[in-house]
């Protein structure tokens, strides 16, 4: 029933858009009054009872954050583009505000925002702190045995930020360094995946199930910091030779003083997270698809200069 009252309202809302869409509107005989009326009665009547279909649809999860009137989100405080805060008017954009204030504005509730790392994102969601994470949350088969994700918004590589007066400039010169990475995060077994790939090292022992950032000292090792503020203060004060993440998160740390390495590795597909199994992840899914598909995300993207 459902089904057919969406397909009949598609093909209302697709003739009439083929009709502007080819100029035909101007040529077609106008309709008799009466025959418009009788359609234009139909196709609203049509249009409530979708309506009233999706809200019908609405779970228990969903339901639950309408009647609190806010939905809570994590997302990052300091990557432009994506989760950036104003720290004078404290004003929150970025990419991933503007799918959240989207979702938000669909339920008709009020948004607030939680800053996360990568340490404490998955914490907060567990905790039913955050309702959903937009957060430069990569996508992993291991990560979705615990999380739902939306398909991807958007896909970043990792690279490696160094200081300029160190010389290295790719993957071979990282060669027995010792790498700052964020707990929690995908970089050490990305960049540890891409320096075996390189053949920079061997990686017999490298099993990405089970690999640690902080027992892996093959070739390569790794310090662990809370969050990236502290990696960009331990490589300045010569602690770590190289501060490795998504060049996105990266831009920010990458001072006169600084360069990137010539290599861009292992794609990162970030998705919304919310609670496995909730009802919200299906509701979410449905907005990240339709945004792709009608461009609304694109525009979100080139507004934040990404594209
Ligand atoms: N995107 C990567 C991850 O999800 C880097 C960490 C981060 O997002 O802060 O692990």
């Amino acid at each position: 029933m459902k089904k057919k009252m969406v397909a009949l309202l598609t093909s209302v809302v697709m003739a009439t858009s083929m009709l502007v869409g080819c100029g035909a509107a101007e040529e077609a005989p106008a309709p008799a009054p009466a025959e418009e009326l009788a359609a234009e009665a139909e196709a609203e009547e049509v249009a409530d009872e979708a309506a009233e279909e999706a809200v019908a649809e609405i779970g228990a999860d969903t339901q639950a954050i309408i009647d609190r009137g806010v939905l809570k989100v994590g997302v990052k405080n300091a990557v432009v583009g994506f989760g950036f805060q104003d720290t004078l008017t404290e004003e929150y954009s970025g990419l991933e505000i503007s799918i959240a204030e989207k979702i938000a504005e669909k339920l008709g509730v009020d948004i607030e925002f939680t800053a996360v790392t990568a340490a404490t994102r998955t914490e907060l969601l567990d905790s039913g702190d955050i309702d959903c994470v937009l957060a430069t949350f990569t996508i992993t088969d291991e990560r979705k045995e615990s999380w739902d994700f939306s398909t991807p918004y958007f896909t970043d590589h990792v690279t490696v930020l160094v200081e300029t007066a160190s010389g290295i400039t790719d993957l071979a010169a990282l060669k027995d360094k010792t790498v700052g990475v964020s707990s929690g995060s995908t970089s050490a077994k990305s960049l540890t995946q891409a320096m075996i790939d390189a053949g920079v090292i061997e990686g017999a022992d490298f099993d990405p199930e089970t690999f640690d950032a902080a027992t892996w000292t093959e070739g390569i090792s790794y310090k662990q910091y809370d969050d990236y503020p502290a990696i960009s203060t331990a490589l300045s004060a010569g602690e770590v030779d190289a501060f490795c993440v998504d060049k996105s998160i990266l831009a920010i740390y990458n001072t006169d003083e600084r360069n990137y390495i010539d290599d861009e590795f292992a794609p990162q597909d970030y998705g919304v997270a919310t609670k496995k199994g909730s009802d919200f992840s299906a509701y979410v899914e449905t907005c990240v698809t339709d945004w792709l598909a009608d461009g609304t995300i694109a525009g979100f993207i080139s507004e934040n200069g990404l594209d």
